[in-house]
């Protein structure tokens, strides 16, 4: 027998199978029971929510000759089961993503003039109806105005917003919505015993999380983990793994790390991270998950167990998410989600995922680099944090022990003449070498150019020079070793359409090249 997903093996059969749609199924129930059905019905909802499935139990009941008590087919009956069987043609399934022009609509309508068979209704179950061409909308328009009362259409769609008004105002329109993690955990849980195989309950979770609010991604990377590990009892690891998933104890690390500007530490996290396996698009999602979770319950005022139910996290990673979340203020937060967000979008085409995503982890750290009100907040808040410190040592310190010695001042230098420009552009190589890894890595892919008595710095692109100018104290400091001279310096990004050798001539071929070393 050929492999069954696990989502259409065990895909309900019965009202009663269905999960999270208690309102929806006990609504269509009533009705099969009462007699009073509708000709055109719309579901809506995000994908694998259960549309398509409760479509065609209701249009099995709709010809059933033996109703269960909530409206259910029985499945045994001769209509039942020629149905199922394909004897009886009366539940037509229509893929419109596949069958979307006028000549489709056309079939269905010609078709539509037999009536049935055997059996009361004759339904069309029309799923992504929101693909149909306009002009099949149209000739699909005046059909559902007026069908042959033996007639009944199923439209089910992932986006309602899409579908002519025209076709929403004639439907009966019913959401499903995105089923909690404690529905998908406990689907799973049954679906499991009857494959007897056993998991344990965070691994489930997990796998809920992932599955967000759908069944049937929930049902198909169970099916995919437990392909991996035929084992008895599937693990949390194993699903980690399976899903080249990140555990949540590397983004407390991470946001630990950001809080504390240890940059070096996120770096080899993500590193690490990487090393193991894990994918860095998704890795960067769940990171913003995590960060959002943080947002919340940094914003919220309410009690524990509420904030924690939302979130659909156990009561002990809300307690250590509660802990992180106190170390950042709410637009604090925003403002990572929203670097990250970006981020989530540059790297999906970029072949420089993991540069962006360390520049990513500089912007969080360095809010100078940004001059909204969320970064001058963070600036604020870091600004006196130090302070603080500053007047606990001073309390710390009596007079009578404290060191006599003034501070070091700083002997001026002088200014830097356009030979000593030249010469930083000569030797560019070997001058940033010494520079950190992060700031090394942008340095050596900009090139530098001079205008006056002045160095700039020309980087490949903006974010790249946004970076930079979080370290222009670092750059200030090499260029002093170098030249012991004060030298004047831009950094320069070129914008989208900016051509960067119009503004600032390429010195290419006097550079040595054999010096740069790109990492
Ligand atoms: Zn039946």
């Amino acid at each position: 027998m050929p492999y069954l997903s696990l989502y259409r093996k065990y895909r309900p059969q019965r009202f009663s199978d269905v999960a999270g749609q208690d309102a929806i199924i006990k609504a269509l129930g009533n009705q099969i029971l009462s007699g009073k059905t509708a000709h055109a019905y719309l579901f809506t909802g995000t994908r694998g929510t259960g549309k398509t499935t409760v479509a065609k139990i209701f249009a099995k009941a709709v010809n059933c000759e033996n109703l269960q008590e909530d409206g259910s087919p029985c499945c045994e009956c001769d209509m039942c089961r020629g149905i199922s069987e394909g004897k009886y043609i009366n539940v037509i399934e229509i893929d419109a993503a596949s069958n979307n022009g006028v000549d489709n609509v056309r079939t269905i309508i010609d078709e539509l003039g037999y009536r049935p068979q055997k059996g009361k209704k004759k339904v069309y179950i029309i799923d992504e109806v929101h693909m149909l061409s306009g002009g099949a909308f149209n000739a699909f328009l005046k059909t559902l105005e007026e069908p042959p009362e033996y007639a009944m259409f199923i439209l089910a769609t992932t986006e309602v917003g899409k579908v002519p008004i025209t076709i929403l105002s004639r439907c009966q329109r019913y959401d499903f919505h995105r089923m909690s993690a404690g529905i998908l955990v406990s689907r799973m849980k049954d679906i499991l015993s009857w494959e007897k195989h056993q998991a344990e309950e965070k691994a489930l979770s997990f796998i809920a999380r992932q599955a967000d609010g759908s069944m049937r991604d929930a049902l198909s990377l169970l099916d995919q983990c437990l392909a991996f590990n035929p084992g008895e009892t599937l693990t949390y690891d194993e699903v980690l793994d399976d899903l080249g998933a990140v555990d949540v104890s590397v983004f407390s690390s991470m946001a630990e790390y950001v809080s504390g500007g240890n940059l070096k530490s996120a770096i080899m996290l993500l590193d690490d991270t990487l090393m193991k396996g894990r994918d860095i698009q998704t890795f960067v999602i769940d990171f913003i998950a995590y960060l959002r979770n943080l947002m919340l319950i940094s914003a919220d005022g309410s009690t524990e167990a509420d904030i924690a139910d939302v979130l659909g996290v156990s009561s002990d990673t809300y307690d250590q998410m509660k802990q992180m979340a106190g170390k950042f203020d709410t637009e604090t937060l925003m403002r990572f989600i929203r670097i990250f967000s970006e981020l989530s979008s540059e790297i999906r085409y970029s072949p420089q995922k993991k540069t962006l995503t360390e520049i990513a982890i500089v912007r969080l750290m360095h809010p100078e680099m940004q001059d909204d009100s969320a970064s001058a907040k963070q600036r604020l808040a870091i600004i006196e944090r130090k302070i603080d410190r500053l007047e606990r040592e001073g309390i710390k310190q009596s007079p009578a022990s404290a060191p006599q010695d003034k501070p070091k001042v700083r002997k001026p230098l002088p200014e830097a003449l356009p030979e000593d420009v030249r010469m930083v552009c000569d030797n560019w190589g070997r001058i940033i070498k010494d520079a950190q890894e992060m700031v090394k890595g942008i340095l050596a892919e900009a090139r530098p150019s001079v205008d006056g008595t002045r160095l700039v710095i020309v980087c490949k692109d903006e974010i790249s020079s946004g970076s930079l100018k979080g370290y222009d104290g670092e750059i200030r400091e090499i260029l002093r070793r170098e030249t012991k001279k004060e030298m004047d310096f831009e950094i320069y990004g070129p914008g989208k359409d900016e051509d960067p050798d119009a503004k600032y001539p390429n010195l290419e071929d006097m550079i040595n090249y054999d010096e740069i070393k790109i990492i």
